[in-house]
């Protein structure tokens, strides 16, 4: 068979909405598209057996950068990690591995690159497995164009220009290589002066957002970003009720038990300088409406291997559910000091409400973590009591107010959530996230979180790891705190780094 589109990607391929490229596929096969999936592809030869597509490829590491699949915060492969489910199948760097090979063998292919891997390596960007900085990965690919960001509208339009033989060019939320810098687009620092000049580099990270055209210079030529489409509760509900089997494959330690997670809406408004999110799927809340949710879960009891539980009902943050702003499209401010944002949480709990009164349905659970300094005492109150699985996942990260600051997570006060949770007497627990060796953290400050949550159970540590394009992986490369250009402490060696975590542990 030929295919009109064949994606590789460098993880399981699963029917699931939890699936980046099935929502994809299957959204893709609604509109009269063939589609074709190559998964975890271990040598060049694998990339070509289901021939070459009519009108595109699609390469993606998944929902994980391959560098963070492949090693530890310590640079330690992950197969000497005794507690990672490693992957021995996914090569490093994967998304250039395998547009590199497709180039080979598909000359005259096209080619466009997605997911979490080509969406942080769209301009220069500091890798910290080869502490330096890379060119976009446009460049290294030598592919056709770069969608970033969840990618249905994209992936549509590019899928018809093919067909109709236009160009690429103008396609919202989309990366491009071009000769020409085009009117309208602001110029963020070029290669030359963020390898130079490191408040350059701090420059370009304060610059880069998914909602402005923006271009790179680099050699003679330029990266072009063209903003992110605005998506809408009409296009996630569309895209969640498409119809997935839901099946996990059988080997999948991490989806099983996921089968029946329901995602109610895309982004969030945290922005926590740790995280990509920020630049996939935006800081704006776009939710589901109640309607399709409810649709979806309905249709549950018709599956089989249903067993009367929703496995989880969430996203990025799961209380963010319904914290939409009418002024989302235009407003670049931040939303989390902002008073027009709705902390109610009243659609989220009578979202819950509803769902637990579905015919069919014994339980519904609430596994993604939450923002509890988002979080008034209802709803804390409502899920210890009907939606806690086993424990509630919180992240306070940390508890020194200096790096919180760095972190852009000081808000809430996390001794009396935790007394409050306490006086609940729920019966249920909650565990935590920690990072440590964050850029501002020396051995005083994991000493003092070290003794702040010594008396905690369900504790997890990980040392900061400087994922491509966040805001604190730019005070890593730079040392400098990017809003002032001043110096902070960072710890950069191995030796430093582990002893953050021991004293920890
Ligand atoms: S007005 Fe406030 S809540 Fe609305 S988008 Fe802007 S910052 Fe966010």
């Amino acid at each position: 068979m030929e295919y009109d589109i064949i994606f590789i990607m460098g993880e399981v391929y699963f029917d699931h909405p939890l699936c980046g490229v099935a929502i994809l596929k299957r959204l893709l096969e609604k509109y009269g598209y063939t589609v074709g999936v190559i998964e975890k592809p271990t040598k060049e030869v694998d990339i070509k057996k289901l021939g070459k597509p009519k009108l595109f490829f699609g390469i993606t590491s998944g929902a994980i950068d391959s560098m963070v699949r492949n090693y530890t915060p310590l640079k330690k492969n992950r197969e000497e990690d005794e507690h990672s489910d490693y992957d021995e199948h996914v090569p490093d760097r994967a998304v250039t591995v395998y547009s590199n090979w497709i180039r080979k063998n598909f000359k005259d292919s096209i080619m466009v690159l997605g997911g979490t891997e080509a969406s942080l390596r769209r301009f220069v960007h500091y890798d910290y497995w080869q502490n330096r900085l890379r060119k976009s990965i446009l460049l290294d690919s030598r592919a056709d164009i770069l969608v970033y960001g969840s990618g249905e509208k994209q992936v549509l339009e590019i899928a018809q220009r093919v067909k109709d033989n236009r160009n690429l060019e103008m396609i919202e939320g989309t990366c491009l290589i071009s000769k020409e810098l085009p009117d309208n687009f602001k110029e963020l620092p070029s290669e030359e002066e963020v390898i130079e000049n490191k408040e350059k580099f701090c420059d370009m990270q304060l610059m880069i957002n998914n909602y402005t055209n923006v271009a790179q210079k680099t050699g003679q030529r330029y990266i072009l970003q063209y903003k992110s489409p605005q998506y809408t509760t009409e296009n996630l509900d569309e895209y969640y009720e498409l119809d997935f089997t839901r099946e996990i494959p059988s080997d999948s330690k991490h989806l099983r038990g996921f089968e029946f997670s329901v995602v109610t809406h895309r982004g969030c408004v945290g922005n926590c300088n740790f995280c990509a999110l920020r630049l996939i799927q935006g800081n704006k809340i776009i939710s589901r409406s109640e309607k399709s949710i409810l649709k979806e879960i309905k249709s549950f009891p018709n599956k089989i291997y249903f067993r009367g539980n929703v496995d989880d009902l969430g996203g990025p943050s799961a209380n963010m559910y319904g914290m939409d702003c009418s002024l989302r499209e235009s407003c670049r401010k931040d939303c989390l000091n902002c008073e027009k944002l709705d902390k109610s949480h009243s659609k989220l709990l009578e979202l819950l409400k509803k769902v637990r009164n579905l015919s069919g349905i014994n339980k519904v659970y609430i596994r993604s973590g939450i923002r509890y300094d988002l979080a008034p005492k209802k709803y804390i109150k409502e899920i210890a009591e009907n939606h806690i699985y086993d424990t509630l996942k919180i992240a306070p990260e940390h508890v020194d107010k200096k790096v919180l600051h760095l972190m852009n997570k000081d808000y809430g006060d996390f001794t009396e959530f935790l007394n409050f949770f306490n006086s609940l007497n729920s019966g249920k627990e909650l565990s935590y996230y920690f990072i440590t060796a964050h850029p501002g953290s020396s051995m005083k400050e994991a000493e003092e979180l070290a003794l702040e949550i010594r008396d905690l159970r369900n504790v997890s540590v990980q040392v900061f790891t400087p994922t491509p394009m966040t805001m604190s992986t730019c005070m890593y490369h730079t040392g400098l705190d990017p809003e002032t250009k001043k110096k902070i402490y960072v710890p950069y060696s191995y030796r430093e780094k582990k002893e953050q975590k021991r004293v920890l542990m």
